[in-house]
């Protein structure tokens, strides 16, 4: 058997991690589509519930599917880099769960890490529902939240001096729809000086892009939904962690209670769309740089945010802590909101739809769609103005993205 190694690319590792690892030896994985597992005796039962002995026995507590993809998100993470040691089998290692949504993964980690008393330091540009459990639902579950719009090394600091006792800091980079980078080396080293964890909402910039964990991060939390399933065909979530006792004892009992883990097929379904992951993200990226250079330049537009162009205010520390700059941009055009809604009304081969990261452009308008459960006073504060557009670039011929959106502007 081919044996797999750290030095690997990760594109062979997530083509080939798993893969075989069923009885029939089928090329591609079967899809465990199976609420319960048989067990051939009762002290194999009681082992394996017990979990002093591999094997499934109930999808919500474990399923092939779902092992399959979290081990492979892990790796995208970098997991191999940071945990495996040399004569590790990355077969072995699920440093990783999935869920049926990014909302699963993300309230499931906020919900097993903090408790009543504790208190969260938590940038305030993050997605929407994000940012109303934080808002609403933290607080009233006796959790403080600490809002960080400054996000600045000083920012940072000044909250942590206040509330030395927190126990984490959520940040969320390039942040949705905003663009807004954070430092990432920089927040997790002032976070484990006061011996808090960083959790990162990386579904943006995706590990294609960044690697949270490489950073000092503790836990990396994904919308699957987006880019790493990549079509548009599911809804799902994933939550990696350099803290295997952490995934494996506190976030398991809150899968265990809570349930939120995806149907097997669509665990199948982000699988298969990983296999193609790093040649989308390639794309993905190349096109939005081009078309982010052509909206920064074109005369109906006031301003573009990607942290790829060289003026943006995030580039400095994107060209850091990023390899490229993602598939999304956000932009403002001269004529408010009139021009915008006109502009989404006009385009042709962009969809006007929420979501991001298909293998097609999606357009929209954050301010009443995807950021409009949140109150107009705490959106100007993140930076989504009413005439905000935000743009999924897909993997089109670059020429025809172009066209359309020059159209679209005239
Ligand atoms: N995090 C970010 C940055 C998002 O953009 C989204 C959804 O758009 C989510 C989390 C939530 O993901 P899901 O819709 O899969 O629950």
């Amino acid at each position: 058997m081919y044996q797999f190694s750290a030095n690997h690319s990760l594109s062979t590792l997530v083509t080939h991690i798993g893969e075989d690892d069923n009885p029939h030896h089928t090329h591609v994985t079967p899809i465990y589509q199976t609420s319960t597992f048989n067990f051939p005796d009762v002290a194999t039962g009681a082992g394996i519930v017990a979990r002093t002995q591999p094997g499934y026995y109930y999808t919500r507590l474990g399923n092939p599917n779902h092992d399959q993809l979290a081990r492979k998100i892990a790796l995208l993470e970098g997991i191999d880099l940071i945990r495996l040691q040399p004569e590790t089998n990355p077969d072995d290692l699920v440093a990783g769960q999935v869920f049926t949504s990014g909302m699963a993964a993300i309230t499931s980690v906020l919900l097993s890490l903090l408790k009543a008393g504790d208190s969260v330091i938590a940038q305030e540009a993050v997605y929407s529902a994000t940012f109303t459990f934080l808002k609403e639902i933290a607080p009233a579950l006796g959790i403080q939240v600490v809002w960080i719009s400054d996000t600045s090394q000083a920012g940072w600091e000044t909250a942590f001096a206040a509330h030395p006792d927190a126990r984490l800091a959520y940040a969320e980079t390039p942040a949705n729809p905003t663009m807004a980078v954070v430092d990432l080396k920089m927040v997790a080293d002032i976070a484990h000086a006061h011996g808090a964890w960083l959790a990162v909402d990386n579904t943006f910039a995706t590990p294609y892009c960044q690697r949270p964990l490489t950073l000092g991060a503790d836990i990396v939390l994904h919308s699957t939904t987006k880019f790493l399933s990549g079509h548009g065909a599911l809804t799902g979530g994933a939550v990696v962690s350099i803290h295997p006792d952490y995934l494996h004892k506190s976030l398991y009992t809150f899968v265990k209670v809570l349930g939120g883990i995806p149907s097997p097929f669509d665990s199948w379904l982000a699988n298969l769309g990983l296999k193609t992951f790093e040649l989308r993200m390639q794309r993905h990226c190349e096109n939005t740089l081009q078309v982010a250079r052509f909206l920064a330049t074109h005369p109906a537009v006031d301003r573009v945010h990607y942290p790829g162009l060289e003026d943006d205010p995030g580039y400095q520390i994107a060209s850091r802590q990023m390899h490229a700059f993602g598939g999304v941009l956000s932009f403002e055009l001269k004529g408010g909101m009139d021009a915008g809604i006109r502009l989404m009304e006009r385009v042709r081969l962009a969809t006007l739809a929420v979501s991001l990261g298909n293998v097609d452009t999606l357009i929209e308008h954050p301010a009443s769609m995807t950021h409009g459960p949140v109150p107009r006073s705490d959106r100007l504060k993140q930076g989504i103005t009413d005439g905000l557009v935000r743009l999924s670039v897909g993997i089109e011929n670059l020429a025809d993205i172009l066209a359309d959106l020059d159209q679209g502007l005239m």
